[in-house]
């Protein structure tokens, strides 16, 4: 299977350069998809950074040229960038302008691909199927543009998507990756803790975005990181807020709004709860439940102290909860 690896690899590198030839060479790529881009104001110097292409809007123009340069459509199929029915072959990603998707050797292993225009009918992104070389659960799409900041910085920050992405980058914020609309894996909790044990999430600032920032996390506590969490203001993500904010006021934001996880979870729960006694209670036990899973024990120990103020419940009760659970799991 190493062979089919390499045959798979020495395609998608071959797609990257043709999808980036016809962005920058062709009159279709030059007005529509360089068009698109410039439309949401990504400069050049990110647009070559990221290897970002356009695929044509022509049922099989990639095909066809893959095949007559000799590339098998084997592996074409394989790789996702062909669908075949029979005797009927597309372009997965036609008409669609194109983010590669790098391993963290730099290597192009899957593509996500995105409508000039969103409607009810066309899904906005398409991504590359799993397959030997693209395993979507073990990526982090920019990690391998961002590594050496997150290492430089020892901070990894997460937000959701690709253009997210790019305007932290074009507005000079480096250590950025995306978890691509999904929850973060374990793998890819362990791949960020490879450079940096401190993550901030930013999440949109939407009702889904203020779910996402409970869910999931104690997998990443586990892992033992430390976590921070930043919530945009109502209706913009990432990258429109970026773009609104520029780079330095951008990172002022940040700097004065990201918190840290537990205690921003404790103050949601607490302004949900009010004096309810019944919801206080479940609000402590799932307080305590998070910090349990902490394997750091002077980490625990800091956070007990911040919950017990902040939930005003004696230390003892929640470090005896936090034993009993402790207790449970080995
Ligand atoms: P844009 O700014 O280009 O509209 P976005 O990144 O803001 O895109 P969201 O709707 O916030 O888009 O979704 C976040 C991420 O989730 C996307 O970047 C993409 O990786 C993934 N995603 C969104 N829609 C789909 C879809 N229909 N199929 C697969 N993945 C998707
Ligand atoms: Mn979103
Ligand atoms: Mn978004
Ligand atoms: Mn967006």
């Amino acid at each position: 299977h190493q062979n089919d690896r390499e045959s798979m690899l020495v395609v998608t590198t071959f797609a990257a350069g043709y999808f980036m030839d016809r962005l920058h060479k062709s009159d279709e790529g030059k007005s529509v998809g360089l068009g698109y881009f410039r439309e949401r104001n990504f400069r050049d110097d990110i647009i070559q950074k990221f290897q970002l292409g356009y695929s044509p809007e022509s049922r099989d123009a990639f095909t066809k040229e893959a095949l007559r340069q000799g590339y098998k459509l084997d592996f074409l199929e394989k790789t996702g960038l062909t669908i075949v029915r029979d005797d009927y072959k597309a372009d997965r990603f036609r008409g669609r302008v194109i983010f590669p998707i790098h391993s963290l050797a730099g290597k192009v292993i899957g593509f996500g691909g995105r409508v000039l225009r969103t409607d009810a009918k066309t899904a906005k992104y398409l991504n590359s199927p799993e397959s030997e070389i693209y395993h979507k659960s073990k990526v982090l799409y920019g990690m391998y543009q961002a590594r050496q900041e997150i290492a430089r910085q020892d901070r990894c920050i997460l937000v959701e998507g690709y253009t997210d992405v790019l305007s932290f980058h074009q507005a000079g914020i480096s250590n950025v990756v995306a978890s691509s609309g999904t929850a973060l894996t374990p793998d890819q909790i362990r791949l960020i803790a490879r450079f940096s044990k401190n993550l901030t999430i930013i999440f949109d600032g939407d009702a889904a975005g203020i779910k996402a920032s409970l869910r999931g996390i104690d997998l990443v506590l586990e892992e033992g990181l430390n976590v921070k969490v930043l919530l945009l203001p109502d209706g913009e993500d990432p990258d429109s807020y970026a773009k609104k904010l520029g780079g330095e006021a951008l990172r002022a934001y940040i700097q004065k709004h990201e918190t840290d996880f537990i205690r921003f979870k404790t103050g949601l729960l607490l302004e949900e709860a009010k004096d309810d006694p019944i919801a206080r209670a479940r609000l402590v036990q799932d307080i305590v439940r998070t910090i349990s899973v902490i394997p750091d024990s002077i980490t625990r120990t800091e956070y007990v102290k911040d919950c017990s103020n902040l939930m005003k419940v004696e230390e003892q009760v929640l470090y005896m909860e936090i034993g009993k659970l402790r207790k449970k799991r080995q």
